[in-house]
């Protein structure tokens, strides 16, 4: 079997994790398996370095950049391989570029265009472990690029796509995906899997376990995904089609709290506002989340909309200028909400899931300020502050067996 095996930061962080990693890579590598490894930078290296840069010059080149944060996975690579040595197994390491990853020129967030793996086939074919240094590539202008934080994920995904790998592990400091934050809510489980949309649901509600870009990948080319912990080596969790296993009605219940809420008040009820009004936000590149309108009543109607925080001043400045050019009557901004959603793949085909989350909500005695629904999705908007209590109290109706 081909096997690709990543491992984030925290589970290359020092002599001793690299240790452990070198054991559980050549246990797979003794049994007769091709095993590829991806690894991030130790710890926390790649912040490191970017408070570096900061202190030098405070709007660095993003090619600088680049060629800065690609060398903190040069050293967990070659640190690693030299691990592997140590115990008497033929390893080498590769940059992204001598690995074959092509990408866009977008300094600081590429985009992956093509792995052509054949060095890393030639390596393999040698019986040596190949360890390749995630989140870079090289451009076409022959420029070392990275892929935007986290982004050593996506190399896992892409070098297992570009090579039919049988099995991609993405090894973390938790046991896989779990249906909440395990060190918040005191019964929350491992799941034994998750579908690819729901785990892209997770993933940008902030669970943070893989990073989303590498989701898409691997439901684009299909390649089931395990996430596991290097320490425990416990079964973890897999990440794959939904087809393909019992639709959980609720996989998860996650928390947001990167969210404010902007609310245009008194917007005259006419045709074409709201469109103009959002324009003026896509204009400046202003994500929005959840909108809410009133009803229109004499003549006036109030739009709500969420955004993450650190768009909220830019976003009610824009809305400030749009509410006096139009007439509205003030702007209002939020940023003590947080946004607790639900997730599951089941829930296209029942209905009451809803009627459930708000049921939890009310036995808790906390308000609802917006509302927002996909096929999959529930997310609601509530103070910030009732944030974890709302979590618990919904997890507990969906989860616990005395509910
Ligand atoms: N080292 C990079 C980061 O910290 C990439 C990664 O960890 O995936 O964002
Ligand atoms: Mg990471």
């Amino acid at each position: 079997m081909l096997i690709v095996q990543k491992f984030g930061g925290t589970s290359v962080k020092d002599a001793e994790r690299l240790r452990n990693v070198a054991r559980i890579v050549t246990d797979v590598y003794k049994g007769g398996n091709d095993v590829v490894v991806v690894v991030s930078a130790q710890g926390d290296t790649t912040d490191d370095l970017i408070a570096k840069a900061a202190e030098i010059n405070e709007k660095p080149s993003r090619r600088e950049m680049d060629m800065l944060l690609a060398s903190g996975e040069q050293i967990s690579a070659s640190l690693l391989a030299m691990c592997i040595q140590k115990l008497g197994i033929p390893a080498i390491s590769l940059t992204g570029w001598q690995a074959g990853f092509l990408t866009s020129s977008a300094h600081t967030s590429a985009r992956i265009r093509r792995v052509t793996p054949d060095r890393i086939k030639k390596e393999l074919d040698q019986k040596k472990i190949v360890i390749v240094c995630g989140f870079q590539g090289l451009s076409r202008y022959d420029d070392i690029t990275t892929l935007g934080r986290g982004g050593s994920d996506t190399s896992a995904v892409a070098i297992a796509a570009a090579m039919h790998a049988d099995l991609c592990q993405i090894f973390t400091d938790v046991e896989g995906v779990y249906t909440a934050d395990p060190r918040k809510v005191k019964n929350a489980a491992k799941l034994k899997t998750i579908s690819y949309d729901e785990m892209l649901e997770l993933a940008t509600l902030g669970a943070q376990v893989l990073n989303n870009r590498s989701v898409e990948m691997a439901k684009k080319y299909n390649i089931e995904l395990e996430v596991l912990s290097s320490l425990t080596r416990a079964p973890g969790t897999i990440v794959k089609e939904a087809n393909k296993m019992e639709k959980m009605l609720v996989s998860g219940v996650a928390k947001d709290t990167n969210v404010a809420r902007v609310s245009v008040v008194g917007v005259p009820d006419n045709p074409g506002l709201a469109f103009k009004m959002f324009s003026k936000l896509s204009a400046k590149n202003i994500n929005v989340d959840i909108i809410l309108q009133s009803i229109g009543r004499d003549g006036t109607k109030d739009i709500s909309f969420t955004v993450a925080k650190d768009n909220a001043k830019e976003a009610a400045a824009v809305m400030e200028d749009y509410a006096s050019a139009i007439g509205a009557k003030s702007v209002l901004v939020d940023e003590k909400v947080a946004k607790i959603s639900i997730v599951g793949a089941g829930m296209e085909s029942h209905a009451g899931v809803a009627t459930k989350m708000f049921e939890a909500l009310y036995d808790a005695q906390i308000n609802i300020r917006m509302i927002a629904t996909s096929e999959i999705k529930i997310s609601v908007l509530i103070d910030e502050k009732d944030a974890d209590a709302a979590v618990s109290a919904i997890h507990s109706k969906f989860f616990d067996k005395d509910n």
